[in-house]
């Protein structure tokens, strides 16, 4: 019995983790960007994954922050080498988010957010499923999503319309998603999700739990 004892005093729990990945997606205009650009100054330690592109640069995006912009066939280069971790093409562009950079700092237990479209979601979960959380962020009224596209003013009327066809297309693979957050309150959204990663970094299918037993009793 006291042998069984001492022998317990010696055990170490320790547990180790490796990155998460947070994927974010959302109607176009819901707010993602912001949401997300908030999300990283309250926790510089997150890495926000630079996807390639080959949409045509916006008037206040920069090549390499907002996206890596190339061409079709750079881009169809990247695919035939395996430098994906998933891509999809979305309102008619490819879009993608680079494999390498990812993984390595999935390892280095850097947290990973994505803003990609359900179809890119859908192969990160299938991929890394336990090392993948997926958020979807919605409006709460369509009027509402769309007097902020209008706002934002960086698409005409035509790319208004394909935008609100991919949003009525992605309403059906919402629920293949972990979280739904409503993005009404722009604060309490962003709480929302801070919440959700918290949670989901304590999760049992994120921690490792190895055992050790030392000489002396800790
Ligand atoms: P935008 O052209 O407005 O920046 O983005 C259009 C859509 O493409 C958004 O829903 C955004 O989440 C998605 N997107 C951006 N980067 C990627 C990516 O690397 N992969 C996928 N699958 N979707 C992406």
């Amino acid at each position: 019995m006291q042998e069984l004892i001492d022998f317990f005093q010696t055990f170490k729990f320790n547990i180790t983790t490796k990155g998460h990945i947070f994927v974010i997606s959302g109607f176009s205009g819901v707010g993602k960007g912001t949401v997300i650009k908030e999300l990283l100054k309250r926790n510089p330690n997150m890495y926000f994954s630079i996807s390639y592109t080959t949409r045509a640069k916006r008037y206040n995006e920069i090549d390499g922050v907002d996206y890596h912009f190339v061409d079709k066939e750079t881009f169809k280069k990247m695919i035939l080498n395996d430098e994906f971790l998933e891509w999809a093409i979305v309102n008619e562009n490819f879009y993608g988010t680079p494999k390498s950079i990812t993984l390595s700092k999935i390892e280095n237990n850097i947290d990973v957010i994505l803003d990609i479209d359900v179809k890119g979601a859908i192969q990160v979960k299938s991929k890394l499923p336990n090392l993948t959380t997926l958020i979807y962020i919605i409006p709460p009224t369509g009027k509402e999503l769309l007097n902020r596209l209008y706002k934002r003013n960086t698409e005409n009327l035509n790319e208004i319309a394909t935008r609100i066809t991919t949003s009525l297309i992605e309403i059906n693979y919402i629920n293949a998603y972990d979280y739904i957050v409503v993005n009404d309150d722009l604060q309490k959204c962003i709480d929302e999700v801070e919440q959700i990663f918290r949670v989901q970094k304590m999760s049992s299918k994120v921690q490792l739990l190895s055992i050790t037993a030392s000489k002396e009793a800790e």
